[in-house]
């Protein structure tokens, strides 16, 4: 068990009497089984925070307070050759200033090895996983060779090409570079509280994929899942460039047995060229010496009214009724 699950108010319901509390008419809601809400952000320290990662903070936030949920802060830093130096600090700067207080310890992927080595485990033992010895250029050439052509920021399908190699036969002795997960004619149909519903042949639109990655880092995907569901996650709130990791996520809940949170996509921010606003293209970071502003501007990228004011406190005293009110809450 980690330390968020300890620190969570176990006992909170148990121990309550079975008189009914004061304004509550009804019996208490201990028979109704509801999960309680607890949501994410879960920034990667590559670059301080901007308009971007600004709207996946506030929105994730603002969602667990409209649902009196708990609101958790997770850093996504196992990829280290991605980091910069001071981005932790700087972002932990921002969300302070900015007024984001999180609902338990912070969460650190970098020193969760363990608990991803269990996954992957248990994902090897039920025969789901396989060495893979391919380089990036053995599967482009084996892919062109099959005359599939590369879409634009799309991953690469992988061919299957070692799926069938028979395992500890290799007369070179090859050593496995990644690990990948079977994906057989798996689809994946889910509901997204943005987009609706959507449906993923998953063997032909992105084939089995890295699990545990050449240089021996955990893929993206594996963490997620382990830490929403080790973080008893309800809610997954973030922007639509994970929209396409979706179903690989839910496919691993699957494989292991977690429960399926309920997602929503956000609109991204975008730069002049269209482009989404990130770190890698040298967006600016969030100024905190005016919070509110920034925050206002992420309230109208969300098709909120900005609130008319420099106070943080009132800002979020206000901010998540204007959510509650809106159509982020059908
Ligand atoms: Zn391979």
């Amino acid at each position: 068990m980690n330390a968020l699950q300890e620190s969570l108010p176990v006992g909170e319901r148990a121990a309550s009497s079975p008189r009914t509390a004061p304004g509550q008419s009804g019996p208490p809601d201990c028979q109704n089984g509801a999960t309680r809400y607890v949501g994410r952000f879960a920034p990667s320290p590559t670059g301080p925070l901007h308009d971007g990662s600004l709207v996946a903070a506030l929105a994730s936030c603002l969602d667990a307070r409209a649902h009196s949920g708990r609101w958790l802060l997770r850093i996504e830093d196992l990829d280290r050759p991605r980091m910069a130096a001071g981005a932790l600090e700087t972002i932990l700067e921002q969300l302070h200033a900015l007024g984001f207080e999180p609902d338990g310890p912070l969460v650190h992927q970098s020193e969760r090895d363990a608990l991803y080595r269990d996954a992957f485990e248990q994902l090897r033992r039920d025969g789901h996983l396989y060495p893979c010895t391919c380089t990036r250029k053995e599967i482009a050439d084996s892919l062109s060779r099959l005359g599939v052509v590369r879409e634009r920021n799309r991953d690469l399908v992988y061919p299957g090409t070692c799926r069938n190699r028979p395992q500890r036969s290799d007369p070179e002795g090859v050593v496995a570079r990644a690990w990948r997960v079977r994906v057989d004619q798996v689809e994946i149909s889910w509901h997204d509280r943005e987009h609706g519903a959507i449906h993923e042949a998953l063997a032909t639109q992105v084939g089995d994929f890295v699990l545990l990655r050449a240089d021996k880092l955990w893929a993206y995907q594996l963490a997620v899942v382990v830490d929403d569901a080790l973080q008893q996650v309800t809610d997954v709130v973030r922007g639509a460039d994970l929209l396409g990791s979706t179903a690989r996520q839910i496919y691993l809940q699957q494989l292991l047995g977690y429960p399926r949170p309920r997602y929503l996509h956000l609109p991204l921010v975008l730069d002049s060229q269209g482009e989404k606003l990130s770190k890698q293209t040298g967006a600016k970071a969030i100024a905190v010496k005016t919070p509110v502003r920034a925050l206002n501007r992420a309230m109208e990228h969300l098709g909120l009214e900005a609130l008319d004011t420099e106070s943080l406190r009132e800002f979020w005293d206000e901010a998540p009724k204007r959510w509650s009110a809106s159509h982020w809450m059908r």
